[in-house]
């Protein structure tokens, strides 16, 4: 009832009027939120404390949807509270991914978590820590093989299992991970097979268009001196060449091709692919 007469009591004013009954202020703060992200902004920094008190379910999703809290604040409360998942989610979101994994290791003890957090990253030094991090732990070990297949190689992994460590299901994970690169190798031919098609049959349209002939009549100008291509006296002789591209030029309006370039390109097309800078070019046309 409060929300819907906002224009009449004030934000500043419910909540200074709950101060003494916390709960209450949280509960208005928490649907004020729901509505709007941004309208009670001021207040998010207080909310925090009143979601670790009240309502920790609600406290991820706060700090998840809300741009506004501290983070630095927000840390603190929760490392306080011990509460692990928001503080792993505020490490990262903070930029630490390394503690926020090293959080998941040690407090959690979720490998698949750990594993899960790793791939969002997506970062090699995060691996590098989740495979020192797990050597020692064959369970571990077991969910990385299962895992990392197509993330890191498991190459990696492999050669730094102590000798005689025993690890559960050791077998079915090799087995997995060998499917994996099966499964792998099938798609990149199947790939490859189309690639090589398609190649080909551009290739062969790129052939058929080039074989295609092109008129050159009085209508056609001289892309650089802007003059009708061909003489006015059809008894002179003359040179002229025609690129791909239809462009065409008298032979002497081109420069005359020297011992480093000998390839003649279209001035107007190769200037295109010069990008800004190079318009002048294209401004004669
Ligand atoms: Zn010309
Ligand atoms: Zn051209």
């Amino acid at each position: 009832m409060l929300l819907d007469n906002e224009d009449k009591i004030s934000i500043k004013k419910v909540v200074e009027e709950l101060e003494d009954r916390p709960e209450l202020q949280h509960v208005y703060l928490h649907k004020l939120f729901k509505r709007d992200h941004h309208k009670g902004q001021r207040y998010h920094e207080k909310q925090i404390s009143l979601y670790a008190e009240y309502d920790r379910p609600n406290l991820l999703p706060f700090l998840r949807d809300s741009t506004h809290c501290p983070l630095e604040k927000a840390l603190e409360i929760c490392h306080q509270r011990n509460f692990v998942e928001e503080t792993v989610y505020l490490l990262s979101r903070m930029g630490n991914s390394r503690s926020a994994l090293k959080m998941i290791m040690e407090e959690l003890h979720d490998v698949d978590k750990a594993i899960e957090f790793a791939k969002e990253q997506d970062d090699g030094e995060l691996w590098e820590d989740l495979i020192l991090y797990s050597i020692d732990k064959p369970p571990f070990i077991t969910g990385l093989l299962n895992n990392i297949g197509t993330h890191v190689d498991p190459i990696l992994l492999i050669h730094r299992i102590k000798e005689g460590m025993e690890i559960p299901n050791l077998r079915d994970s090799l087995v997995k991970i060998l499917q994996d690169y099966n499964l792998q190798i099938l798609l990149r031919e199947g790939c490859k097979k189309i690639l090589v098609a398609d190649s080909l049959s551009l290739l062969k349209k790129m052939h058929r268009t080039q074989m295609k002939g092109i008129l050159v009549d009085e209508e056609n100008i001289c892309e650089s001196c802007l003059s009708p291509i061909l003489p006015s006296d059809a008894a002179k002789p003359f040179s002229m060449v025609v690129f791909h591209c239809r462009h065409m030029f008298h032979k002497e309006c081109l420069p005359v091709p020297s011992m480093t370039s000998p390839a003649q390109f279209c001035n107007i097309c190769s200037a295109k692919h010069r990008g800004p800078g190079s318009a002048i070019l294209e401004m004669k046309k």
